[in-house]
């Protein structure tokens, strides 16, 4: 027999009829209400989880210490009044997002803007819209935001996004810390020196400190450590041979996430408390006085709030070979098993995986061999078509990569919260997915 899986976040559970719970809600229920596929996300879960990082940098850091709500993660106007009313900071990477943030009512100074190629029109909408922070990639775009402030009379605060080095041991495609990385300045070619001395001779803007991302799903807190001694580091030759004293850094967010019941679970509390450590000791070592710090958890926050409940459709079987279960949904609502290969866990969502099962892919409805949702799933011998099923942890870079590929409409976002729902995106139609045709 094969392991029974098993719900791997707290907030998932069981109903007396083994029908699937999302904070306590009933998810064929909520597929009954608002049709399938659906994005089902528990708002208390996104709470608890900004809660969580930000006692656990007052702690370490103090009160000035920054939790910045990597959006790009998750973005959506609900999820910017979330984070407005948990006082959360964010990052934003463009027009869209800060529009959204601005349409959630959320206050841009606690805004950093993020994106290794800013457009001038882009620059332009995030001055005007008084973003708090520029993160800047390369001194292009430096240049841009100097001219750019200086014809509106502002003086762009800023901080410079630098390639730290650091191998973050985790999918290539998500790794960006490193020195040929297409994000930052790198610190081993001298251009984070370079970049620095540019910014501090340009009059319309002000430079704050220094941004590392090192990358994503990292699992290791040795990581984050060795960002933070890189960075204190830069920082503290800056002030040593050009007198200037960063009072910003951040060392950025990818803090991994349990898409499986064979991958590790981060204990964040535990690793921040070790970057203070550290960070501290660095900074009395050097007589460095210590900066705010800053982290930028995207995922983290939002993957485990929310499922995706699919219909099943077709079920393939093809004797001596494999089996495939096709759902309403696919690479549309969820392409990152198609980009990256990305682990999910699916399971039946109106009943209890029992003991007679089968292995199979899980696939989407595209015209795609690409189309494929997650590989040797077990699921009950007799699923058919019409059963609900769910993919779990989809709350990271799921809605916020959804495409229309093949002029499928994406599903509604509905947020759960106190045991009610409510509708935060609603649902596509045709009818939307033609609207910007001429
Ligand atoms: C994507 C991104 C993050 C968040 O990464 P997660 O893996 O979602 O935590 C943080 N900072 C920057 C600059 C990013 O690009």
């Amino acid at each position: 027999m094969v392991k029974c899986k098993e719900l791997l976040s707290e907030n998932l559970t069981r109903g007396a009829g083994g029908e699937l719970l999302l904070a306590g809600v009933s998810v064929p229920d909520m597929a009954r209400k608002y049709g399938t596929p659906l994005y089902l996300y528990d708002e208390d879960r996104i709470r608890e989880r900004c809660r969580s990082f930000k006692a656990a940098m007052k702690e370490s850091f103090g009160e000035e210490a920054l939790v910045l709500y990597a959006s790009k993660a998750a973005s959506f106007k609900r999820i910017y009044e979330i984070m407005s009313e948990e006082n959360m900071g964010i990052d934003v990477v463009s027009s869209g997002e800060i529009y959204t943030a601005q349409r959630a009512g959320f206050d841009l100074s606690r805004a950093f803007f993020h994106s290794n190629n800013k457009t001038d029109a882009d620059i332009e909408y995030a001055i005007e819209s008084k973003i708090g922070y520029f993160v800047v990639d390369n001194a292009e775009e430096l240049y841009a935001i100097d001219r750019i402030a200086g014809e509106r009379g502002v003086i762009q605060r800023l901080l410079l996004r630098l390639t730290p080095g650091i191998d973050p041991h985790t999918f290539a495609a998500v790794a960006t810390g490193k020195v040929d990385s297409k994000f930052g300045s790198a610190i081993e070619t001298g251009q984070a020196e370079e970049i620095t001395l540019t910014a501090l001779s340009l009059s319309n803007v002000e430079l704050c400190g220094f941004h590392c991302h090192v990358g994503s799903m990292v699992f290791e807190a040795d990581v984050f450590l060795e960002a933070a001694r890189v960075m204190l580091g830069f920082a503290n030759e800056m002030r040593l041979s050009h007198g200037f004293t960063a009072k910003i850094i951040d060392i950025g967010g990818g803090f991994g996430v349990r898409y499986t019941e064979d991958q590790p679970q981060l204990d964040i509390e535990k690793c921040i408390k070790e970057i203070a450590e550290i960070s501290h000791g660095v900074c009395r070592e050097l007589d460095f006085p210590m900066p705010v710090i800053a982290i930028e958890p995207g995922r983290s926050i939002v993957a485990d709030a929310a499922l995706t409940v699919y219909t099943v459709g077709t079920v393939k079987r093809i004797p001596g070979y494999k089996s495939y279960v096709s759902v309403d949904g696919g690479m549309t609502d969820n392409p990152r098993f198609a980009l990256y290969k990305s682990p999910y866990t699916i399971i039946p969502a109106e009943r209890d995986l029992g003991e007679d099962v089968f292995v199979t892919s899980i696939v989407g409805r595209c015209c795609e061999s690409g189309d494929i949702l997650q590989e040797n799933q077990i699921m009950p011998r007799d699923i058919a078509r019409g059963e609900l099923i769910a993919c779990l942890t989809t709350g990271a870079y799921n809605y916020s990569m959804a495409s229309n590929y093949n002029r499928i409409p994406r599903p509604p976002v509905v947020m759960l919260s106190g045991g009610t729902d409510r509708l935060a995106i609603r649902r596509e139609t045709p009818k939307d997915v033609a609207a910007l045709d001429v």
